[in-house]
């Protein structure tokens, strides 16, 4: 029966499932982008991720090895697991168990957003997580009240406040020396979900660089990477969306990461930059005593550099990534046979087909596997 629960497992996923809301995470159906781009801002990835810059990811983790070997961190069987699932996974150079638990701690983070530890194959919970109003802001989009011009700079103030909230929590976490663990959900394939510890910095730390690296993924930027304007997910998929006011759909070519395409390894390349300077300026804040915000600030206007007077009406001053951002808008939600999903009719055939044959390969599976 297992491989008969698996076939119909697989299907469901093939067929209902969406894009993930972001640079893709791991799953059955796409790339590991947020994985990769943190791994190789922390320079634990070998090339070709890594390759070419002054980026010194022991900067920034070994000040965390440090900590969490102060914090004498107990690692349970099942975080364990999970670490060596995810070092192996991304063929995590060797180093000890604590550093890599450190280290799997900044995916867990990574993929928070995505997933809030929810196993990708719950749709409707996942989904629900990515059209609520105020989880737009984790993923660098803009809310539904973020309108017009004004709308793309309250959209970057709102950004910037969220990290900093959480930078400010990492700083509090390493000053006042907490001993114990957060405690969240990892999904293991074929097994489900179990509950894990994770090194509470670099949980964080993961959950900031979603947020920074979405910027190249649900932005239009000019070429010398300057943001021109703010995605919209929220009103597409309300099917309220007005681009002249809401700003550019949401495109799900934009989330991919193949770093074969030009125009995608220059993005991963400054999202990987953008993800490392970041947590350059976090670890060296967190490890003074007051929390001053100078440099992660100085990270931000980098970053968030919007660049004012592109918009629709002069086609976003006819930067290339325009024709990118174009592709594969997200269509608005409508209810179908899979419960909730988008409005793709082709989709909905094939399910209905593969319902009307499932008796059928169940009868035939059955028959071998009992
Ligand atoms: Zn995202
Ligand atoms: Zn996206």
């Amino acid at each position: 029966m297992r491989q008969i629960q698996r076939l119909i497992a697989l299907i469901i996923i093939v067929i209902c499932s969406s894009h993930a809301l972001a640079f893709q995470i791991l799953t059955p159906q796409t790339e590991p982008c947020h994985e990769k781009i943190t791994l190789a801002a922390l320079d634990v990835l070998d090339s070709p991720y890594s390759a070419d810059d002054d980026i010194d990811g022991l900067d920034i983790l070994e000040p965390l090895f440090d900590l969490a070997l102060q914090d004498n961190i107990d690692i349970d069987k099942g975080s364990v697991a999970f670490t060596n699932k995810v070092t192996k996974t991304f063929d995590v150079k060797n180093s000890p168990l604590l550093e890599r638990f450190v280290i799997s701690s900044f995916v867990a983070g990574v993929r928070f957003p995505d997933t809030q530890g929810i196993a990708i194959i719950k749709f409707n919970e996942t989904r629900s997580l990515h059209i609520r109003d105020e989880n737009q802001i984790q993923h660098s989009l803009r809310r539904s009240t973020h309108d017009g011009i004004d709308g793309n700079i309250q959209a970057v103030k709102e950004f910037r406040e969220h990290i900093l909230t959480l930078a400010k929590k990492i700083h509090k976490y390493i000053n006042n020396q907490q001993d114990s663990q957060p405690r969240t959900i990892w999904t293991f394939p074929f097994y489900g979900e179990v509950e894990i510890s994770v090194y509470n910095p670099a949980f964080i730390l993961g959950q900031i660089a979603h947020t920074i690296q979405d910027s190249y993924a649900h932005s239009i930027r000019d070429d010398d990477l300057q943001l021109i304007s703010v995605a919209n997910y929220a009103d597409i998929v309300t099917g309220k969306h007005n681009e002249g006011r809401d700003g550019p759909g949401h495109s799900e070519r934009l989330d991919q990461c193949d770093i074969n395409v030009t125009f995608d390894a220059l993005r991963f390349a400054a999202a990987r930059r953008s993800t490392a300077a970041i947590f350059s300026a976090i670890v060296q804040t967190s490890e003074e005593e007051v929390f001053n915000p100078t440099s992660i600030n100085d990270a931000l206007d980098d970053i968030y550099n919007l660049r004012e007077g592109c918009d629709l009406s002069n086609q976003y001053c006819d930067v290339s990534w325009r024709s990118f951002s174009m592709k594969d808008i997200t269509e608005p939600i409508s209810i179908s046979l899979c419960g909730v999903l988008g409005s793709n009719h082709q989709k909905s055939s094939i399910m209905l087909i593969i319902i009307l044959l499932m008796p059928l390969a169940i009868m035939f599976l059955g028959t071998r596997t009992e």
